[in-house]
């Protein structure tokens, strides 16, 4: 039993319909994914959007906001309870104060806005999607005004995605991380610790072995088969219909493998979160993780801290060279090399440890910029350009290299980008802590031993799901705030003290 108090156990019992038609949504969105024939997406979008509205309508139930209302108000609260009233009350406020009209206005926008993206895209022609992203922009600062802020209107948006976030934390988290980011970067392209590039991208793989690594891959770190799955999708992803079923996906494009590898592995720590949540808030509001940024943290933790470590890619070397014959002529530390490529890639979802942050902040720069009004649409793809260039040296040739991009401004999704830095600034915090704590750890990964690990994450943040906000979250299990620093010098120690 999750709580005595009996206002709570009433609220639990009447969320579980909200929680059900969840799952329902859920199911349906992984399916849409995975299995479902092309043609069911008209069926399925009228049943998503149907259940969407009723979820709506039964979280706003005059009888359960006045429940939730009166527990906010009790004094004697524990954790958990605590946990269950702010998830709730902060779903019930968006829901209240964003317009019914509003929501469906932005979903009409963000549905034509999508094909006109991908469309623009494939075209490599900005002015196809201008006018979409020109009206997202106006519906997004509508929806800030609605939801309220004290400073940026960017704020609004941002706490959607992580709550509390605020651009002020986001300023002062990129301020203390450019400089010596910056850095690091110079000296790793004029010194060349690790290649830039490496003939194992090339080279080509069967869908069907690559498949029997990942599942080994995934089988090693521990990931619970009779709790979890792991399908093929277009964009990989994690979905947690429940503490016991959650599902990842991977993509096979046939070269390059460690996309593949890498990215089951970034999956696999987004799913190892939703699985290691207390069994006992099963069916409640604080049953999944905390947030987009804290959710990150795990993802990168595994694919990087681990996956991309030397004691890790050498251990699990024989495994590669068994399902993947071509290894045979690369050595483990070849493979290492492979691993950790640096260059300045335009594309922010091939950029490496070292330059990926600095996609973000030339995201998250512009989507303040665009939401304050100081910059347009019309101007966006030239500050593009010039910021890019800042940052990294390099200048995109076509719209589709800048941009055009990403899919994420197309459906109304601003103020999401900050959340890959915070979660991949946080990832090497844990890892850290980690090694203060089990100071042999590294004796675990080259033994692909990873129970001690686990239970370290499960203990210190999975099994809190979403009791604590994500600042307190961080602060119960780092013992600090987020501390940019920490990733340079951990940068450093790797790339340059080679
Ligand atoms: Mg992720």
């Amino acid at each position: 039993m999750v709580s005595r108090k009996k206002i709570i156990r009433e609220i639990i019992r009447e969320y579980r319909t909200i929680w059900s038609l969840g799952v329902s949504g859920s199911l349906m969105g992984w399916d849409q994914e995975t299995y479902m024939p092309p043609k069911a997406v008209k069926e399925r979008s009228i049943a998503g959007s149907s259940i969407a509205v009723l979820s709506h309508q039964l979280l706003l139930k005059p009888d359960f906001v006045q429940l939730v209302e009166r527990a906010s108000r009790k004094r004697n609260l524990n954790d958990v309870e605590k946990g269950i009233v702010r998830v709730l009350k902060r779903s019930i406020d968006q829901a209240k104060k964003i317009p019914p009209e509003h929501i469906a206005e932005v979903s009409k926008t963000t549905t034509l806005a999508l094909e006109f993206w991908k469309k623009a895209k494939a075209q490599d022609n900005y002015d196809i999607f201008k006018p979409y992203l020109g009206k997202i922009v106006e519906l997004m600062r509508k929806t800030s005004e609605y939801l309220g802020y004290e400073i940026h209107p960017l704020d609004a948006l941002l706490d959607l995605y992580e709550e509390g976030l605020t651009t002020k934390d986001v300023d002062g988290m990129f301020a203390k991380l450019e400089p010596g980011l910056k850095k690091v970067y110079d000296k790793i392209m004029s010194e060349h610790p690790v290649p830039d590039k490496h003939p194992l991208e090339d080279v080509h793989y069967k869908a069907e072995s690559m498949k029997r690594l990942n599942e080994k891959a995934l089988t090693i770190l521990g990931y619970p088969w009779d709790r979890a799955r792991l399908d093929i999708s277009a964009h990989p992803f994690t979905i947690g219909i429940g503490i016991n079923d959650v599902r990842i996906t991977t993509r096979y494009e046939g070269f390059d493998f460690k996309r593949s590898l890498l990215s089951t592995i970034h999956e696999f720590g987004h799913a190892l979160y939703e699985l290691g949540v207390d069994q006992k808030f099963m069916a409640t509001p604080v049953a999944g993780g905390v947030s987009l940024g804290v959710h990150e943290s795990q993802s990168r933790f595994w694919e990087n801290q681990i996956g991309r470590s030397k004691e890790f890619v050498e251990s699990f070397y024989p495994y590669m060279k068994r399902y993947l014959v071509f290894l045979r002529d690369h050595s483990p530390e070849d493979v290492y090399l492979y691993f950790n490529t640096v260059r300045p890639s335009l594309i922010r979802t091939e950029a490496d440890e070292v330059t990926y942050n600095f996609h973000i902040m030339l995201r998250y720069k512009l989507e303040k910029m665009m939401i304050e009004g100081s910059l347009s649409v019309d101007e966006l793809p030239h500050v593009w350009n010039e910021e890019i260039e800042r940052l990294l040296g390099v200048a995109p040739k076509n719209y589709s290299e800048g941009v055009l991009q990403d899919i994420h401004w197309s459906m109304g999704s601003i103020g999401y980008f900050p959340t890959y830095s915070i979660g991949t600034l946080l990832s090497a915090q844990i890892m850290r802590k980690i090694r203060e704590e089990i100071p042999d750890v590294d004796e675990d990964i080259r033994k692909l031993k990873f129970r001690r690990i686990r239970k370290w994450l499960r203990e210190k943040i999975h099994r809190h799901g979403s009791v604590y906000p994500p600042k307190e979250l961080v602060r119960r299990a780092l013992g600090m705030d987020l501390e940019p620093e920490i990733y340079v010098s951990y940068l450093e120690q790797k790339y340059l003290s080679r």
